[in-house]
């Protein structure tokens, strides 16, 4: 009974715990706009197509045997990856200067991200990480797990419900030197906010002024406009323009391959002998946390990436997912505005990009959504527009609509 006594109780995930309730919910016409999970027009979750047909190629080859891959991962799927999102042509690819790591989907790829900076970035004593307020919000625990100092730099601005663009770039340029500063690639979450590309070019000014390193989140390729080249400009953008920086790359959102866990760290060195050192520890770490990666959902992607048919298949499959949400986003925006005729602005439903969307709405008017109408969302008025669908879409704007009157 002595053993565990000073352990604390932590509270439950309160995304998980949301899913819960809506679980728990018998009410038939409850809406679940809580999880950042694809759903299709009729709730459920959707494998894509071209997954299935891997999955099948997958089944059928003889060669293929449960054997532990190698400790950073499936060669074929980590270089397919780096070129997915630093573009097939990166000079950076061609010159070995890039060393891509096989990771546990984006949460991995972030914590070896961290783990490693936590260990060799030159902090000059001040161990800190520059978040977007607010952020993803296991970007906190998870540099902290590893002894990084979480603090937040100004990016969304609630009175214009969009990006707080000068006070960033203000603060970014009153930092230290060299700071730690991380950035989603594209569809941000929570706030689905995203720099414009001139603002992405002013931002990299500053990063190129301050000697910072950026830290580059990428959980959504492809969500944010159906266009995978597009949702990765920010980040070849600076690599572009030699920023040092590093990418975590998640394969959940965009190939649905949520539990199977594929993502991988792609971090761009100076020189390819820097990459190689690199590399080495990167495989030092892997080898105590996990000894190497799960082979499954790597074979997949890799299959998908590495066929010419499969990978305009899926370009198809990521602009059906990203259409539906976009559409969803168009009708929300009737409802409320011409039909309903509710009270506010709402531009930022059809400005805002990605899966998720801030309404702007108070957290007494969240927790009403759920407590009068069954519409289940975090507190600070996030919605998952991936839970909005044609049968529940007229219902979400009506309730909307009575708890901001
Ligand atoms: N980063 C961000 C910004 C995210 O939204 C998510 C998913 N919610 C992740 C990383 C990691 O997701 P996963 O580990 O499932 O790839």
């Amino acid at each position: 009974p002595e053993t565990w006594k000073r352990v604390p109780l932590a509270p439950p995930d309160s995304i998980f715990k949301l899913t819960a309730s809506y679980k728990d919910d018998p009410f038939p016409q409850k809406v679940n706009l809580g999880v950042g999970a694809y759903r299709d027009d009729d709730s459920k979750p959707w494998v894509l197509p071209v997954v299935k047909k891997a999955n099948q190629i997958l089944l059928e080859d003889p060669a293929i045997d449960h054997e532990y891959l190698p400790i950073t991962g499936l060669p074929a799927f980590t270089a397919a990856a780096a070129k997915l999102i630093l573009g097939a042509d990166s000079p950076a690819i061609a010159e070995g200067r890039v060393t891509s790591v096989q990771t546990i989907s984006g949460t991995g790829a972030n914590h070896l991200g961290a783990a490693f900076l936590s260990k060799y970035y030159d902090f000059n004593g001040d161990r800190k990480v520059y978040l977007s307020d607010p952020t993803w919000v296991n970007h906190f625990a998870i540099f902290r797990n590893v002894g990084i100092e979480p603090l937040v730099y100004p990016y969304y601005d609630p009175k214009t419900i969009g990006l707080a663009f000068d006070e960033l770039v203000t603060t970014l340029k009153r930092l230290p030197a060299k700071s730690v500063i991380l950035l989603h690639a594209c569809a941000h979450n929570p706030t689905g906010v995203d720099p414009t590309r001139e603002q992405w070019g002013k931002i990299c000014d500053v990063f190129l002024q301050k000697k910072h390193y950026a830290f580059f989140d990428c959980a959504y390729q492809g969500f944010a406009s159906g266009d995978l080249d597009n949702d990765a400009w920010a980040v070849r953008e600076f690599v572009r323009r030699e920023v040092p920086l590093l990418v975590c790359q998640s394969f959940a959102k965009n190939a649905g391959l949520y539990g199977e866990r594929v993502g991988a760290l792609h971090l761009v060195a100076p020189s390819q002998e820097a990459a190689t050192r690199v590399k080495s520890q990167l495989s030092v770490l892997v080898r105590s946390e996990i000894s190497n990666p799960p082979a499954y959902g790597a074979r997949i992607v890799s299959l998908i990436l590495n066929n010419p048919e499969l990978f305009e298949e899926w370009k198809r499959d990521i602009k059906t997912m990203a259409s539906r949400i976009i559409e969803m986003r168009k009708e929300l925006y009737r409802l409320l505005t011409e039909e309903l005729k509710t009270p506010g602005s709402w531009d930022h439903i059809i400005t805002q990009i990605g899966m998720f969307s801030f309404t702007g709405i108070s957290p007494e008017q969240s927790q009403a959504l759920t407590e009068k109408a069954h519409i289940y969302l975090t507190q600070n008025g996030r919605i998952s527009m991936a839970g909005l669908n044609s049968h529940n879409i007229r219902y979400f704007a009506e309730n909307l609509d009575k708890v901001v009157r």
